[in-house]
């Protein structure tokens, strides 16, 4: 097989959070996996920070177990740990910015990867410029979550503006680096099959949906304050919505990408209250419930919610897309559904569509997309209609492609190409989070209290009705 990786220039990258979680179990793997793949540059390195007092050694021994994989060749393991080193600098202090200038070299990359709180940008941000570490081609990463509402994302923006410039902005959306995700605008925009029916007179109505089997446990603090609007449909969901819906950009830049998708977000329509909703999970069998798991006993946040939002243009206005999300699910599952008009007449007689044609774009798991369709059901008995699905499981079709990367891998290598199309911009995560506060202020101001669900079912009650007052169905969540 002749190896498709793209080699990238050489860098210095330095990672902020660099014994968090999720540099363990994220950036640490995704890193050595590129260096694997002879992605690096050998003369690259990756400067780990954090608050610790930490020396070299003990350092690249937590890289080393962070990496640690049965599979993994010991002579690579150890040629990856020589580029690694650390530095202890305390973000919101002086200690270590010296060191951190003085490790810096010229005329390389310089990307500088927050993996660490937000509250934390800004101070971490003027302390790059301050002391000079900061160069105009310089590419700074944030993390998740981007503010906590528009006000706070707002002042997050101006914070990392007052630093670094625009373009040289990353913020991360990991769904956006997943490799299903990019595929969807490679089956829009590089197939002339599915354009001319991309639209409301085709189109019924559209499902995405992202379920999770897992509970919140172990993140009940963090995820108290956040719920499932802020934590997954302001960023996530939206923009699996606005890749879904977007207009063909004339061409594929990041900037061209990303003002079609902020059109999408500008052409949301509020979303009335009876279009929503809102769960909880509760206790079923060994399972505690949401309220086990929070740290606030009467906590009103949502772990689950479903709503219907309608894109106001041309080319949606009349086919809703449902979006639904939730912890403690039956199953883990992530797609989009776009279900297509049925046929305008029946010409078999006694016979129903069982359902019209569906193309479903699987996230998760075995990512791939299956085109539902009818066929005639075969044998004797006269002319009996049923379902048959064109099936396409990735790792299936493309059995000798190289396996598709982790979306943090795919990512980095972007940031050090200077790529930001599968980076979100400024205004878009503004523009999500004005859209999305209203309906949280809503809640806030009715006192609402989510609906119970039961661990391990579909979401609550009023996510069917939601459904089924438009004469429509969810797709299972798994079988
Ligand atoms: P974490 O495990 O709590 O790690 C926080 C990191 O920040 C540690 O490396 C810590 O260093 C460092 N730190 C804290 N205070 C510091 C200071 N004053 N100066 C320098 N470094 C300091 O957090 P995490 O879970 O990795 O999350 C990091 C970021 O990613 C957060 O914004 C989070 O929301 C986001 N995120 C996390 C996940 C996930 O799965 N974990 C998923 C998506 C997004 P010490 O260890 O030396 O104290």
């Amino acid at each position: 097989m002749v190896s498709r990786v793209i080699p990238v220039s050489a860098f210095d990258l330095v990672l902020f959070g660099a014994t968090g979680d999720l540099a363990r179990r994220k950036i640490w793997p995704g890193l050595f996996h590129r260096f694997v793949a002879g992605q690096f540059d050998e003369s690259s390195r990756i400067l780990g920070v954090s608050r610790s007092d930490l020396d070299r050694e003990t350092f690249q021994a937590r890289v080393a177990k962070a990496i640690e994989d049965p599979t993994a060749d010991k002579a690579q393991v150890a040629k990856f740990l020589e580029l690694v080193d650390y530095i202890s600098i305390d973000a919101t202090g002086e200690r270590g910015w010296e060191a951190l200038a003085n490790a810096m070299r010229p005329d390389t990359v310089r990307a500088f990867y927050l993996s660490v709180a937000p509250n934390f940008f800004g101070p971490i941000a003027r302390r790059l410029e301050r002391n000079g570490i900061a160069t105009p081609d310089s590419r700074i990463v944030v993390e998740k979550p981007f503010g906590h509402d528009l006000e706070s994302a707002k002042v997050l923006n101006a914070e990392l503006r007052e630093c670094f410039q625009e373009h040289q902005i990353y913020r991360i959306d990991h769904y956006l680096g997943k490799e299903t995700v990019q595929n969807l605008m490679a089956l829009r925009f590089a197939n002339s099959l599915f354009e001319p029916l991309w639209n409301s007179s085709q189109i019924d109505h559209v499902q995405i949906t992202v379920a999770e089997s897992l509970s919140v446990e172990g993140r009940g603090e963090y995820y108290d304050h956040s719920g499932a609007m802020r934590d997954m449909v302001q960023n996530h969901l939206m923009q699996l919505l606005c890749l879904t819906a977007m207009e063909p950009p004339s061409k594929f830049t990041p900037n061209a990408v990303r003002n079609e998708k902020l059109k999408v977000i500008e052409a949301l329509e509020p979303v009335p209250m009876q279009d929503i909703a809102r769960g909880q999970y509760r206790a079923f069998g060994e399972q505690g419930s949401y309220l086990d798991h929070s740290s606030n006993p009467n906590s009103t946040t949502e772990s689950f919610i479903a709503m219907k939002v309608e894109v106001a243009n041309w080319r949606w206005a009349g086919t809703p897309f449902y979006l639904r999300t939730g912890k403690c699910l039956r199953d883990r599952v992530s797609e989009i559904a776009v279900y297509f008009r049925n046929p305008p007449h029946m010409i078999f007689p006694g016979t129903e569509t069982p359902q019209g044609n569906v193309l479903v774009i699987r996230l998760q798991p075995d990512e791939g997309m299956t085109l539902h369709t009818t066929i005639k059901d075969p044998g004797p008995g006269g002319m009996r209609l049923t379902e048959a699905s064109l099936d396409m499981t990735f790792a299936d079709s493309l059995k000798d492609a190289e396996k598709p990367q982790d979306a943090y891998e795919r990512l980095i290598m972007d940031v050090i190409r200077g790529d930001q199309t599968l980076f979100m911009r400024g205004d878009e995560v503004e523009s999500a989070w004005a859209w999305a506060d209203p309906i949280i202020q809503g809640w806030t101001e009715s006192g609402a209290k989510p609906q119970q669900y039961d661990v391990g079912s579909a979401g609550p009650e009023d996510a069917l009705l939601l459904m089924h007052k438009d004469g429509r169905r969810w797709r299972p969540i798994g079988t």
